[in-house]
């Protein structure tokens, strides 16, 4: 296969493309188990092959890309991409150029001890059905699990030399509950397996009880919401803990600094951004306690891809040091954009984002774990115990965000009331908003690493056409002051 995608990337050149690349996948595979109430509520197993091809000519990107793998059908998917791109250059305004990168001949695996796919599907099922079972209340209308698991491997050359090879396995699973409380609303848990940022990806973590059993937490919690009294509507402290970090994370620091969209890129699909060209290595985006990243090279995460699909090697990008904001994430095409409309160098390297949900689809930016770095503030219940009146919030259960991420307002599955340095009660329907620069900006405690976790992403949207990415957050718990809770 590397012979013939070589031989296709000097045949497109021989044809005017200026630069080419392929992505194969020689392998994809993908199984999808869920439960519900005990039965199997759906199964599926998917294995497809099938390639992608991307070509510059004239400054203008041709993309095709298609499942029939022999040599004759990517000559003529190559053929589809130069004229592609030929009709495309006759109508842009602005040629797109290409950062340098360093060609690379290299590899990458996803570290896993048990490959999913060497596994009985019946093992999986019963497995499944095992926490199923303990998770299910006679007080519950419904509640269930489900496991996805990925396999992909991918050879990737491009005109500049660079050959890469991956092997990426991934597994998403986690479950949720649902009941009546006491005056008729629905309430829920829900549970994502974090991952295990320095350990490996694999069936591993699903037979691991710590890792993925939570079953009786996740049972008790929604069992004590049903009688807890509502959110009350107040200006307090509140803590983030993980799971509500990684959306905090997710919607006001991720989707605000994609440089595509900053440059306008998503206006006419999921808005755009109030950070501004200029407000890199100026704007104070959060109190000095913020110090946050897009770092790809977190040893297990489903954000981590070893090299992007612009084949540049990931990297570990500091976002914003100390409160101060200093770079976006990035690829090779955005920052050449980016420094050419501020006449100025902003930019200097591709952060390594580009990233397309399949070989069917054209790269775009997109995060790969953005991070918020481990405080010193000590532990969760150092943070408690200095807390004179807040909430501790935790699951996200609904989320509205401003079209240029300057203001939200998300609510909780759950959070406890806070006072004098204890938590007191579990409160339901609780709710916060804020605007998103002050918020971060009234962040004043950073949980240690004690209390720092991976929470996975297994659905971000992004692009027209839509494309689904999976990725994940390392954050720890935080606490924010004077913030409008219950509103
Ligand atoms: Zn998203």
């Amino acid at each position: 296969m590397l012979d013939k995608a070589k031989k296709l990337i000097t045949y497109l050149k021989t044809k005017g493309a200026d630069y080419a690349d392929i992505r194969i996948h020689e392998v994809d595979e993908e199984e999808r188990i869920s439960t519900m109430n005990g039965d199997i509520e759906d199964y599926q197993l998917n294995s497809k092959q099938g390639y992608g091809i991307r070509v510059l000519v004239n400054g203008a990107w041709g993309f095709s890309s298609s499942e029939i793998m022999s040599f004759d059908a990517m000559i003529a998917t190559g053929e589809i991409a130069i004229e592609k791109a030929q009709s495309a250059s006759d109508f842009i305004k602005q040629s797109i150029n290409l950062a340098e990168k360093e060609t690379l001949i290299d590899s990458y695996h996803s570290p896993c001890e048990i490959d999913p796919f060497s596994v009985s599907t019946a093992d999986k099922i019963a497995r499944l059905q095992q926490l199923d079972k303990q998770l299910q209340h006679e007080k519950f209308e419904y509640s269930g699990l489900y496991c996805h698991f990925y396999k992909r491997h991918i050879l990737y050359v491009d005109s500049d030399g660079s050959e890469i090879k991956r092997q990426l396995i991934e597994i998403d699973a986690g479950y949720f509950a649902y009941a009546t409380d006491k005056e008729g609303h629905k309430q829920r848990r829900t549970f994502n397996m974090p991952q295990n940022a320095n350990g490996t990806t694999g069936w591993e973590n699903i037979i691991n009880d710590q890792q993925f059993d939570h079953t009786l937490r996740i049972q008790t919690e929604l069992l004590a919401l049903l009688d807890a009294p509502v959110c009350e509507k107040e200006i307090c402290d509140v803590i983030l803990l993980p799971e509500m970090m990684a959306l905090q994370t997710h919607e006001t620091i991720g989707h605000a600094l994609e440089l595509d969209r900053i440059l306008g890129y998503e206006l006419s699909y999921a808005g755009g951004s109030h950070v501004e060209l200029e407000d890199f290595g100026q704007l104070q985006f959060g109190s000095e306690k913020l110090t946050a990243r897009a770092d790809g090279t977190v040893q297990n995460s489903p954000g981590s891809i070893g090299f992007d699909d612009d084949g540049v090697k990931a990297r570990n990008v500091t976002l914003i040091e100390k409160g101060r904001l200093q770079d976006a994430i990035t690829s090779r095409q955005m920052i050449m954009e980016a420094n050419d409309k501020a006449g100025k160098v902003i930019f200097t390297a591709s952060g390594a984002t580009s990233r397309s949900q399949n070989y069917s689809n054209l790269p775009i930016e997109r995060m790969n774990n953005i991070n918020v770095d481990a405080g010193q503030d000590g532990s969760l219940q150092d943070i408690i115990a200095a807390t004179k009146n807040g909430l501790l919030m935790e699951s996200p259960r609904s989320w509205s965000i401003g079209s240029n991420r300057e203001n939200f307002h998300f609510a909780t599955e759950i959070a406890w009331k806070i006072k004098d340095g204890k938590i007191t009660n579990m409160v339901r329907n609780a709710t916060y908003s804020g605007d998103s620069l002050p918020f971060w900006r009234s962040l004043d405690m950073v949980g240690n690493q004690s209390t720092w976790e991976l929470q996975p992403v297994f659905h971000c949207g992004k692009g027209q056409p839509n494309q689904i990415m999976r990725l994940a957050h390392g954050v720890p718990a935080c606490r924010f002051s004077n913030v409008q809770v219950g509103k």
